[in-house]
């Protein structure tokens, strides 16, 4: 919490920071939209990817919470309207799966409660997970437009689906039709081609022949993974230009156990190479076959029930589950002799995105999305750039996939989610699709006898809708006509198709443009090893706890610089303390200016805010930090322009910990002990003026810390959330490349005098050789305070030959004479280095000794060999070094 500049604790305490801002930015009206201005209205929208009601936020979220937030916060400081609008995802077959296992502790099932029942528990499940989600995204400092929540079952986003299935289904974009469709049977549900996973699993593959019809010695043999279907077969098929085979068709063969005909057919499916060249035909539950069987009018025979059992036309394994099924089919086959051979096979397996079943393929009355006239519009869009994917290579992805686009299937035989919109009509069979919640008659024949379709949309197919429905469509509202389109699309990679794809298409039906003209894909977060977070690795991150622990600042500081652009991330534990350490710096640096500034009288420029200090006053030094503000400004400022946010993160904490803290605070010690009172003054405006314009550049990575510091320095308007982008000062290139050689010479000679074991306090003598003797003269004081040089040992001069006894440092084209006599003991110092230079001729010779063993060279992997060059190199090197200080000491 803010009190008056001066009174800033003295430990930096996150918890403390962080816990009242968010409320007071969100009463003071700042995460809404301000008014629009006119014509130059230019809004910043981002519809944020709904979390799904089903639990806790977890680190992903974090992440994208953060990568907004960050680009938000930017633009709203930049002066555009920006509208962030929240929402949560009712998650569908997600969300119904998760409420099923939490009544199947009480020995329940759906089914138990009935359907109406069952909504209600849902609901009430879902009603405590949105507050939750909200508390979570506050915590993470989201400064969302709260009075624009959505949730995906809220009445408005569910008209907009009536509305879009209505548009689409009277367009003939949307039509009921049997297929071919993966089944959850435990879901017991159809899938998108999107919600199955394939994972390679070792099997059998089973030979079995088959029986040529009236010819009691003649046998075809097929090869199936799956023996069961044997009951569904419909024909045996082979390749057109098989020469085997070539008699053969025409004639018939006896399906095994059931005694069946089937017909023996030509298809250029068919892969003549593979197996015997023979296959079986089950169109009802093989895609490939399905297509076979159209081609050749085979019947698709549907031998199994939803709930993974044979039905009756299974004959005598009717009831039995597949796979029982399984095992008893290839038993009988044994028996009779018509299995030739069974061999271990691996094969990829469909399994449940959501509960890891084994998929089957079967045959479905579904409901269907026309893919080809929506994507066509999807594609174009993209190719001609209205749309950008960053980064640039999922466009490539996007594009083949929308090239080789099915049919969707959007219909769930689930209860929750957004019921079909269409009613079926018992007297004349009419199918009424409304945009109405409900009818009472059919639009046909006027007939009230009219059942509702029990199945549920895709839940994608409202999340599709998302970036409208969430602004009021279908009614034309203001906020319609103002925020659509929006600018950005962030989310993560994995649902470039379940979810860009489909807002892209539907945007372009409904709405006549596409919804963004970006879209940033996030990677994954990843633990410190690379590894996916998981429960059973014991290696997930929760983001409640490290906030807690370490504070949100510190939470998205380490999370956006945890990785490229882009790119999978990793997270671990030591970035996040790493990064709540750069808050403590930013806290202790801002107890020291304003215990420095407090009292003094600080000019502002026009808007209020501190000054650009200017004037002869201004010392090399101030000029040099000026200009690397100047230059860190710019660079920030571009890498939000390219979605770099960890590029600005890491580029903020290098200016201000490696340059402002370490150096320019540094020397302002000393300047500001003297008695120079315009160079005083000239110290106090650089620092106030660089710190606030350094928490400006902060703020939207690290809103809460930035905030708080903010408000204890001097500054213009209310607060940080809403002051104005930082744009660049001046530069001064000459005193960049001065201050530069006076950090190069100061290091030269810490590094020296830790060499030589001078305790630190001590002040030595020093003398600077070289053309530069104006920039040293002129930060005298400055640099003899940095490199602990008494400063009236501190000689600068422009030529001079090394004393006796002296270390002599080459600093860039200067040199720097450190005189030691009487600091260090010469004779324990003579023996110490002789010693250092015993063991490092040793590892010279050690490492001479494997680069001249062949076998070593031969054999060793060329990284290994390396290692050894540059340890030899390095050791060589050493000696020299050792012998010329030697060689000094006398
Ligand atoms: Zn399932
Ligand atoms: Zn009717």
């Amino acid at each position: 919490m803010t009190g008056t500049p001066g009174e800033l604790a003295k430990t930096y305490d996150p918890t403390q920071v962080e816990s009242g801002w968010y409320e007071r930015w969100d009463s003071a009206g700042h995460f809404a939209p301000r008014a629009a201005t006119g014509p130059d209205d230019d809004p910043f929208v981002i519809v944020m990817p709904p979390p799904n009601v089903t639990g806790e936020l977890h680190i992903g979220h974090a992440l994208f919470s953060t990568v907004e937030d960050i680009m938000i916060r930017w633009q709203r400081m930049r002066g555009r309207p920006t509208l962030w609008i929240p929402g949560a995802d009712h998650a569908g077959i997600a969300g119904q799966w998760v409420v099923e296992k939490e009544i199947a502790k009480d020995g329940l099932t759906r089914h138990d409660l009935g359907r109406d029942q069952f909504l209600a528990t849902v609901r009430d499940w879902m009603d405590s997970y949105r507050g939750r989600i909200r508390e979570q995204l506050r915590i993470l400092g989201a400064s969302t437009d709260w009075s624009r929540f959505a949730f995906t079952m809220d009445p408005g986003p569910a008209r907009a689906v009536r509305t879009a299935f209505k548009q689409l289904y009277d367009k003939g974009l949307i039509y009921r039709g049997e297929r071919m469709i993966n089944w959850c049977p435990r879901c017991r549900t159809a899938l998108s081609d999107l919600e199955v996973n394939y994972e390679d699993e070792v099997s059998s593959i089973w030979q079995v022949r088959y029986q040529i019809a009236d010819e009691p010695d003649r046998w075809i043999t097929v090869a199936t993974t799956r023996p069961e279907t044997i009951l569904g077969d419909t024909g045996i098929a082979v390749h057109p230009d098989d020469t085997r085979y070539a008699d053969l068709l025409g004639k018939e063969a006896i399906v095994p156990v059931l005694g069946r005909r089937i017909p023996i057919v030509a298809d250029d499916a068919v892969d003549p190479a593979f197996g015997t060249g023979a296959v079986k035909v089950t169109p009802a539950h093989d895609p490939v076959d399905f297509g076979i069987g159209q081609r050749h009018g085979l019947p698709a025979l549907n031998v199994m029930n939803l709930d993974d059992t044979m039905n009756a036309e299974a004959g005598p394994f009717a009831g039995q589950t597949t796979m029982a099924c399984r095992l008893n089919i290839v038993e009988r086959l044994h028996e009779h002799d018509q299995l030739v051979k069974v061999e271990p096979h691996t094969h990829a397996v469909g399994h449940c995105d959501r509960c890891g079943t084994i998929v089957q393929p079967l045959i479905s009355t579904q409901w269907w999305v026309n893919m080809q006239p929506l994507a066509a519009p999807a594609i174009e869009v993209v190719k001609s750039g209205q749309v950008r994917m960053v980064p640039e290579r999922f466009t490539g992805i996007y594009l083949h996939w929308m090239e080789n686009i099915l049919d969707w299937c959007i219909s769930r035989q689930l209860w929750w989610g957004h019921r079909i919109p269409v009613w079926y009509c018992k007297d004349c069979e009419h199918m009424t699709a409304t945009d109405q919640e409900t009818i009472d008659r059919c639009e046909a024949c006027g007939s009230t006898q009219i059942e509702q379709d029990p199945d549920v949309l895709d839940t994608w197919f409202s999340s599709g809708l998302w970036p409208f429905s969430t602004l009021g469509w279908p009614d034309k509202t203001p906020d319609l006509a103002r925020f659509y389109p929006g600018e950005v699309m962030e989310t993560g990679y994995d649902i470039i198709f379940l979810w860009v794809a489909r807002m892209i298409f539907f945007g372009i039906e409904f709405m006549g443009e596409p919804p963004f003209e970006t879209v940033y894909f996030h990677g994954t977060v990843r633990d410190e090893n690379g590894q996916r977070m998981s429960k059973t690795k014991g290696n997930v991150l929760d983001p409640t706890e490290i906030t807690a622990q370490f504070g949100t600042d510190a939470l998205r500081y380490a999370l956006v610089t945890a990785g490229a652009t882009g790119a999978d991330l990793k997270l671990s534990m030591g970035k996040i303390e790493a990064s709540r350490n750069f808050a403590n710096k930013l806290w202790q640096a801002a107890r020291f200016v304003i215990a420095n500034t407090g009292d003094a009288t600080i000019a502002r420029d026009a808007d209020d805010a501190p000054a650009e200090p200017t004037g002869p006053a201004l010392s090399m030094t101030d000029k040099w930090v000026l200009s690397r503000l100047a230059r860190t400004t710019a660079d920030t400022t571009r890498a939000l322009e390219r979605f770099e946010f960890g590029e600005a993160a890491r580029g903020l904490y290098e200016f201000f910990w490696s340059e402002f803290a370490d150096w320019y605070i540094e020397a302002a010690k000393v300047r500001l002990q003297g008695t120079d009172e315009a160079a005083k003054a000239a110290v106090r405006q650089t620092l106030v003026y660089v710190f606030e314009r350094t928490l400006r550049l902060l703020h939207p990575t690290m809103p809460f810390v930035s905030e708080e510091l903010w408000q204890h320095l001097p500054h213009a308007g209310e607060m940080l959330i809403v002051a104005p982008w930082s744009t660049a000062g001046a530069s001064y290139p000459a005193e960049e490349r001065a201050f530069t050689r006076l950090q190069e010479a100061t290091r030269a000679i810490r590094n020296a005098r830790a060499e030589s074991n001078i305790e630190p306090g001590k002040r030595i003598a020093a003398i600077v050789v070289g053309p530069y003797g104006a920039e040293f003269e002129a930060t005298r004081a400055e640099f003899a305070f940095l490199a602990r040089v008494a400063p009236d040992e501190l000689q600068i001069v422009v030529e001079a030959t090394a004393p006796e006894g002296a270390l002599t440092l080459a600093v860039e084209d200067f040199a720097i004479y450190l005189p030691l006599d009487g600091l260090v003991d010469r004779d324990a110092e003579r023996t110490r280095l002789t010693k250092e230079i015993e063991a490092a001729e040793a590892e010279v010779g050690r490492a001479n000794a494997m680069l001249s063993n062949e076998g070593f060279i031969a054999r060793a992997p060329d990284k290994v060999v390396q290692v050894q060059r540059d340890r030899l190199k390095g050791a060589q090197e050493r000696v020299r070094l050792l012998q010329e200080r030697l060689t000094a000491l006398g």
